[in-house]
């Protein structure tokens, strides 16, 4: 059981259940982070007193000191206070619950400083998972997946991890609020239509990439990173239902799922116990309650933004970094009511081109890549 916790981005969905577990179990909060949700970030202090708090602006920083008066809270902002977050010295586990690329460096930081990490900040592995994963083997860090699909095959490896026996990792994805559109239908979408997932409630920017299915685009590459495994080993099976939360296929054509209620208070904690488990306060499942659960293959021909992830994953190098920088990009935009549907998947393609490739990115490459495409987006908008 891990005993001291940053947990960066706690004021979001993640963050919110991961706090949650977290004062169920025997376990201290070191440091908390959140971007500019003052008022709430002020109750999870007054609630779990951490050492340090930290918004992303100085502004925030300031609302949160005189919110604060008279607590003992070091109190900081932006980048370099997450690092500070993500490297304390009692921390041992750090939750990394930002979303977005943001949590690059402060996961890297984290690494290098030897902590388990808690990773539900997919955006990282995304843009930078190769080197993120020669700094765990250097550092001799641990990852444990927060993410249901990865936590669930994390799971179904635990005690065959790295005997080269896995055929391939295959990915549950719910199909989103569109499942069963066509291209026609889908012109017609609004920005409401999309943030109402079917089975899990999320932050904004993840639900949007639900509904594209770029969630499950982002999600292969991050299986690829963790697993080490190419991409024709990751496949993807529509399951509506978000029981069976993935799969595990051995060589020996053995498949091995990990099921329960679509609750994300499993993983995070999961995190922070492995290997052990513990008691948890998730819905049972009823299998006879539940009658059937179906399968079937995604439509990459409505929903593109998948075969256009699978095409950057096997280009590897920067092509991830890139589209993921144009994806954050343009669901941003989507979300100001910017732009349509099917604009966030002509303006991801137009970000993918316009970032110049490298095969074998430093750090620097990867923001520069990143920045790029972000800023062929804003210009293909416009
Ligand atoms: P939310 O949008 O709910 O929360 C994001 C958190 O990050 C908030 O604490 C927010 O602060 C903070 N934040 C936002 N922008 C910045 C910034 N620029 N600098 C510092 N902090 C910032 O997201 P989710 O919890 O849904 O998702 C978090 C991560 O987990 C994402 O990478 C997502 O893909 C992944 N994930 C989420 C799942 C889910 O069920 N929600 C499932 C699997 C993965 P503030 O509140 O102040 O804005
Ligand atoms: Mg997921």
């Amino acid at each position: 059981m891990m005993q001291c916790v940053s947990v960066l981005g706690s004021t979001g969905s993640i963050g919110r259940q991961s706090l949650d577990i977290i004062s169920r179990l025997p376990v201290r909060v070191a440091a908390l982070t959140a971007g500019s949700n003052v008022e709430h970030m002020a109750r999870q202090c007054e609630k779990f007193h951490p050492t340090l708090a930290v918004m992303a602006s100085q502004a925030a920083a300031e609302r949160l000191a005189d919110r604060l008066s008279g607590m003992d809270i070091r109190i900081s902002w932006g980048e370099a206070g997450l690092i500070e977050a993500a490297t304390l010295e009692a921390v041992d586990c750090v939750i990394t619950a930002v979303v977005g690329m943001v949590g690059l460096k402060p996961t890297l930081a984290a690494i290098g400083a030897g902590k388990r990490i808690g990773l539900a900040n997919k955006e990282t592995l995304v843009c930078a998972g190769e080197l993120v994963m020669e700094q765990v083997r250097a550092h001799g860090a641990e990852i444990v997946p927060v993410d249901s699909e990865h936590s669930a095959i994390f799971q179904c490896l635990m005690g065959n991890k790295d005997r080269g026996e896995i055929q391939r990792l295959i990915l549950t994805c719910s199909g989103g609020p569109f499942y069963g559109m066509d291209r026609a239908q889908l012109q017609a979408v609004t920005k409401a239509d999309a943030l109402k997932h079917p089975n899990w409630k999320m932050g904004a920017k993840i639900t949007v990439d639900c509904a594209t299915l770029m969630n499950k685009g982002l999600e292969v590459i991050e299986a690829m990173r963790l697993y080490g495994l190419p991409e024709e080993q990751v496949d993807v099976v529509i399951h509506r239902q978000s029981v069976v939360h993935s799969l595990v296929e051995y060589v020996d054509g053995a498949m091995l799922a990990q099921l329960g209620a679509p609750d994300m208070r499993l993983p995070i904690q999961l995190a922070l116990t492995y290997p052990n488990r513990a008691a948890c306060p998730v819905e049972r499942l009823d299998l006879t309650a539940l009658g059937s659960l179906t399968f079937s293959k995604p439509d990459l021909e409505a929903f593109p933004c998948l075969a256009l992830a699978r095409a950057c994953a096997k280009a590897g190098g920067t092509a991830c970094a890139a589209m993921n920088g144009a994806n954050e990009a343009a669901v941003a935009m989507f979300l100001a009511d910017e732009i349509g549907f099917y604009d966030i998947y002509r303006l991801v393609s137009t970000g993918v081109e316009a970032a110049p490739y490298v095969k074998t990115p430093d750090l620097e490459q990867i923001l520069e890549a990143d920045r790029l495409a972000r800023l062929a987006v804003a210009r293909a908008a416009n």
